[in-house]
């Protein structure tokens, strides 16, 4: 009892002074002596209560994609046990294609993923993916002239020179594992398929993926018996879920019979296939490049290069080899018609995006139409992302969106720095994570929805929105004010989004009232002088003639008034 005493004296006095030497007293978590201390106030604050709790946090992360593997990155750093269990097998090793890309495929990185990034305690870790990407400073448009000729048209993203960043998701996602494989409390498993979790008895189910053999020079399947195809199951006790297994998620399935998750999906009638556009080489002679080409690229390496249409586009990322790897999206109808014609490929590309079936090559075009997978675009929104002190969803597991403002990636990083943000301001206890995680689904799924939505509005932005005055018009007005008048805080809405960390949620709520500023504006300088001038004119006139009929004369008192309105404004 008198020992009970000292360690409760001294943990609730000079906290700090004492934790290392009360950390060696404590008693063990399940014991009725540590459940009455951690229900004393200061007690749940001292250091020491925080270390022993972290110290035994076990956290299982689902999905070793990027933001699985920042996750765990975070996780470790906080001294949690992490457990990564990754549905394929290492994507480090060569032979592994991640789902639904081919082996290399760029995306753009943006501030808000390395911001995210940089605050996983790794700054050498983000110079090292950031020295492998190459810096897009705005969109290409390519276009047709009258004559014929194949046009750029350049379009900066920002007024003040910054810019994204083309990098290879593979690459990014390998020096990842390794910074998080290098930790000592991360184990990593791959082939391991989550099945079911329990999320009030904190238990998980996860099958144990037959790793495939390979196929013997003949075609056939090597010999294997039947129980080793059979998986194995196992079963992981956990503290807390981080689900980040990507849109059609399992933690997030299993989470909904436990929570009353509001969830929605969209499928957009768009489909994706991917191509490349080779490096321009003597070794293929036959392949043209553009005005903009440069160093060994076939068109210019700084820029992520749009072929905008009606109701389609086709898009193209610089990778370090002097590829590029690029998009094609259209109606699911024209994807059938083109399936059921594949000869017409090379004159729809001719027909619709000038130029770009030149880059690639005829030949490459048809046979990675035919090789490469026609993919939907999925548009996920959820509330909540989590459950109790147990369970959360990160990434596309909680916000799958649709490409068009390159955020997916992006976003899904950041949700990871503002989720242990929320995390950090509570202590870590079970009690302390659910509110942490109660705070962070209030943030975040409002910012998850609104950049969904704002996703989705720039297809339009990108296929057609590049090219309309209107569009253009604002771009000025708002880039023009960002740099001669910082002080109105005004910056365009891709600026916001890509250069920024400002809440998505507050960017749609200051791009809509800098809209309303801005058509203000408009017609403050432009419509009421000009009624103020033509009504002045009529009640001149009127007054000259003096033949004015009582409607008339009504309309000229109007018109002192509109006088005095036209004359405030020239
Ligand atoms: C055409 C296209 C272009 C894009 N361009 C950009 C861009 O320019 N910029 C950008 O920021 N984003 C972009 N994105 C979005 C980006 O690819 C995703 O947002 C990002 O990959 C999501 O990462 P994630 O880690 O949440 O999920 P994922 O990358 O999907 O990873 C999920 C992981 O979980 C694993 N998994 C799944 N189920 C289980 C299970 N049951 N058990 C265990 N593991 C499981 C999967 O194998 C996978 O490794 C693009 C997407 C597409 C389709």
């Amino acid at each position: 009892m008198t020992a009970c005493i000292f360690v409760f004296w001294a943990i609730i006095h000079p906290v700090h002074s004492h934790s290392a030497f009360v950390v060696l007293l404590l008693p063990s978590r399940s014991s009725s002596l540590y459940s009455a201390f951690s229900r004393h106030p200061e007690f749940r604050r001292s250091e020491a209560y925080v270390m022993a709790a972290t110290k035994t946090t076990k956290c299982l992360v689902v999905g070793a994609g990027p933001v699985g593997a920042l996750s765990a990155l975070y996780a470790a750093r906080r001294g949690w046990d992490v457990e990564v269990y990754e549905l394929r097998g290492d994507l480090r090793d060569e032979s592994i294609t991640p789902l639904n890309f081919t082996k290399s495929i760029n995306l753009a990185l943006s501030e808000r993923g390395i911001h995210a990034m940089r605050h996983s305690g790794s700054e050498k870790l983000v110079d090292a993916i950031l020295d492998e990407t190459i810096p897009m400073y705005g969109r290409m448009i390519h276009g047709e002239g009258k004559t014929g000729n194949f046009t750029e048209e350049s379009q900066q993203y920002d007024v003040h020179g910054r810019y994204i960043h083309a990098v290879d998701r593979a690459n990014l996602n390998k020096l990842l594992l390794d910074e998080v494989e290098a930790l000592p409390n991360v184990k990593l498993h791959f082939n391991h398929k989550l099945t079911g979790a329990d999320y009030i008895q904190k238990k998980a189910w996860f099958e144990q993926q037959v790793a495939r053999k390979p196929q013997t020079a003949d075609g056939a399947q090597a010999q294997q018996s039947q129980l080793d195809q059979r998986a194995k199951e196992i079963e992981i006790d956990f503290d807390l879920i981080l689900g980040c297994d990507g849109a059609h998620s399992s933690v997030r399935y299993h989470m909904m019979k436990f929570v009353r998750m509001n969830y929605e999906q969209t499928y957009i009638d768009t489909l994706w296939c991917e191509f490349t556009i080779p490096p321009a080489t003597p070794s293929f002679p036959s392949q043209r490049t553009s005005p903009s080409s440069k160093d060994g690229f076939a068109t210019s390496p700084n820029h992520l290069h749009i072929w905008p249409n009606s109701d389609k586009m086709f898009i193209a990322i610089p990778s370090l080899d002097k590829s590029f790897t690029c998009t094609l999206f259209a109606p699911a109808s024209t994807f059938a018609a083109l399936e059921s014609q594949p000869e017409t490929i090379s004159a729809f590309f001719r027909e619709n995006f000038p130029g770009a079936s030149e880059l690639i090559g005829e030949d490459r075009l048809r046979k990675q139409f035919a090789t490469n997978p026609h993919l939907p675009l999925i548009s996920i929104k959820c509330h909540p992302h989590h459950f109790t002190s147990t369970g959360v969803i990160l990434g596309d597991a909680a916000h799958a969106m649709v490409p068009f403002y390159g955020q997916g990636m992006n976003a899904g990083l950041e949700d990871v720095r503002v989720l242990f943000q929320h995390l950090d301001a509570h202590p870590a206890t079970a009690e302390g994570r659910r509110a942490g995680l109660e705070t962070y689904t209030a943030e975040r799924a409002a910012d998850a929805h609104t950049i969904n939505d704002l996703a989705l509005a720039n297809y339009w932005e990108m296929h057609a929105g590049v090219r309309s005055p209107l569009y253009l018009l604002r771009k000025q007005v708002e880039e023009f004010l960002s740099d001669k008048l910082p002080s109105t805080g005004f910056a365009t809405q891709y600026s916001r989004v890509s250069f920024s960390n400002q809440r998505y949620s507050e960017v749609a709520e200051t791009v809509a009232r800098q809209g309303r500023i801005l058509v203000g504006g408009m017609l403050g300088s432009v419509v009421v002088p000009a009624l103020g001038w033509a009504a002045w004119w009529v009640w001149r006139y009127q007054n000259a003639s003096r033949t004015g009929v009582a409607a008339t004369k009504g309309f000229a008192g109007l018109g002192g008034v509109f006088e005095r309105v036209g004359r405030w404004f020239t």
